[in-house]
């Protein structure tokens, strides 16, 4: 694997480049700090100690914190290392968080002691102020107003202040070493905060004060005053855990992983997904009901018959949607059972032709962990693509996609609680809709809407905050800046828009079975 026949060993805590760069580096969540080296050039080798002492000393500060590495030696990456500009070995560049073009990454000093990096880190994170992600602790410190409130608006059991000189960085590394853990929050405090200093008698530095829920404030006396001896302590205060966090190349279970995401490209749509949402929707989602009659068994006609005319599956995808739907329609009125359907689904006669894809496989919908995107995400790409369909055909009656996806969802969706916002949306305003532009609109604005209401729930994926659709990056006409608070849309050029993403031509074919 050419990924790891570097100068670094898979079990090591940076993440392996590659490929994926340019996926890892901008636009996320997290603070990125790559080596660009070559595994041949001898002051990589030499400077290959401090870069892994530095990946060792910070492992506790993924997934604020991300130490990547990439052989340009290696042919596959020629072409990611030229565009980030590398000219030399080691180069050093660090990325902030949602840093959107290579050119922003800043060169730092490939310099070998593991302290004046971790600081330099540290830095650098503290110059990032308008756009900190909200998951990152505070580094700055704590005001005497922020400690009197600090149970009032937290939920941590602890406070730990870390009294310190205003040169020292024991305050915000031990703050860095504990963001995988809760129930304690760290801050630091300076020596000129006279207030404080004086209120817990602090005399020397660095000191710690565990401030507590139940009203006690204790200052801590250990054997040393140094970050791993109050990193162990906190760490082993009690109702204070391990939080469950995402960490790229580690397992649940704590081991080392390859990390096998795939690569996709936001701009682009992906068969592989769409496929996935019709075979999921298909075989999953309607096997849960034994018998199909009345309004569901017609709900699935109408879905079925959407997907007939306008998914342009491969062909003999187009073949068994064909055969699917004229037996659906030939039983209408009448009760199904979903075993029999499911033969048909097999297509056990033409056993030859594989046709509906036999499990799901997502590319742009895969998520930065298992818990996340995946079948509605693929869903959404699905209706959307099948709105822009339907506007190639000026015969298409204007909601007639919509009400094939409204009858699915208030039918199917195995989200329940989704499907009943979503039914509402759809009683409130579908009826609006009179062309099939509008209806390719409606579907766009009310997923906005859903975007809106979930960004920051649990269900977010880190990697990929629910923000506005489209982004300025994918699409620099479609918001308006209008000076208000709220923003607005410039609506033909969302229909344009919308209309190339969700196109045939958009399609890509990568990953396919
Ligand atoms: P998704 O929101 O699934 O979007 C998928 C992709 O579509 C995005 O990555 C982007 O490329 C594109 N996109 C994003 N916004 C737009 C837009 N406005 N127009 C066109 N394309 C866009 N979850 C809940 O917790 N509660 C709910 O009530 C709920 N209701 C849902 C209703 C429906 C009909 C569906 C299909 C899903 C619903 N979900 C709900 C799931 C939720 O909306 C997301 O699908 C899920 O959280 C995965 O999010 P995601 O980040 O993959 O992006």
């Amino acid at each position: 694997v050419p990924s790891h026949a570097g100068l670094y060993t898979p079990d090591e805590p940076v993440v392996h480049l590659d490929r994926k760069a340019h996926t890892y580096l901008l636009g996320s969540r997290s603070f990125w700090v790559a080596e660009f080296y070559a595994s041949w050039c001898g002051h990589c080798q030499r400077f290959k100690p401090s870069w892994s002492g530095l990946a060792e000393d910070i492992k506790d500060w993924r997934p604020v914190v991300y130490l990547g590495v990439i052989d340009c030696a290696e042919s596959s990456n020629f072409e990611t290392c030229n565009e980030f500009g590398v000219e030399g070995y080691p180069t050093i560049k660090s990325f902030k968080s949602f840093t959107k073009e290579v050119s922003q990454g800043v060169s730092e000093d490939a310099v070998h002691s593991v302290q004046a990096l971790r600081e330099n880190i540290i830095t650098r994170l503290e110059e990032q102020k308008d756009s900190r992600p909200s998951s990152w602790p505070p580094l700055e410190p704590i005001s005497t107003f922020e400690v009197e409130n600090f149970f009032k608006t937290k939920q941590e059991n602890y406070l730990a202040l870390i009294f310190e000189e205003p040169s020292m960085y024991i305050g915000r590394e031990t703050t860095l070493d504990m963001v995988q853990y809760e129930g304690v929050s760290v801050r630091r405090v300076l020596r000129d905060q006279n207030d404080m200093v004086n209120k817990f008698w602090i005399t020397s530095y660095p000191s710690l004060v565990l401030l507590s829920r139940n009203g006690s404030n204790t200052v801590v006396n250990l054997k040393a005053d140094t970050r791993s001896s109050y990193t162990d302590f906190l760490r082993s205060l009690p109702g204070v855990r391990k939080k469950n966090l995402f960490i790229i190349g580690v397992a649940n279970n704590g081991t080392t992983e390859q990390d096998d995401r795939r690569i996709a490209d936001s701009t682009k749509l992906y068969m592989a997904d769409l496929e996935s949402a019709v075979h999921y929707t298909l075989r999953a989602e309607v096997s849960r009901f034994s018998h199909l009659e009345g309004e569901r068994l017609d709900a699935l006609i109408a879905y079925v018959s959407v997907l007939r005319k306008y998914f342009p599956a491969r062909p003999y995808g187009t073949t068994l949607l064909k055969s699917i739907h004229s037996w659906l329609h030939d039983r209408a009125g009448k009760e199904v059972l979903y075993k029999d359907f499911e033969n048909v689904l097999n297509n056990k006669d033409e056993a030859q032709n594989a046709v509906l894809s036999s499990s799901v496989n997502y590319v742009w919908c895969q998520g930065s962990h298992p818990n996340f995107r995946g079948f509605p995400c693929s869903l959404w790409t699905l209706f959307h693509f099948l709105t822009v369909q339907a506007s190639e055909d000026t015969a298409a009656p204007p909601t007639e996609v919509l009400l094939g996806l409204r009858g699915y969802v208030k039918n199917f969706f195995g989200c329940r609680e989704c499907a009943g916002h979503f039914e509402s949306m759809a009683a409130e305003s579908m009826n609006t809709v009179n062309t099939l532009d509008e209806a390719i609109l409606w579907l766009w604005d009310r997923h906005n809407r859903v975007n809106k209401r979930l960004a920051g729930q649990p269900s977010e994926d880190p990697e990929f905050p629910k923000l506005p659709w489209p982004s300025k990056t994918l699409c620099p006409f479609c918001q308006v800046e209008d000076g208000g608070d709220e923003l607005a849309w410039d609506i033909p050029n969302v229909l344009n828009f919308m209309k190339t993403h969700y196109s045939r031509q958009n399609l890509a074919n990568d990953y396919l079975e």
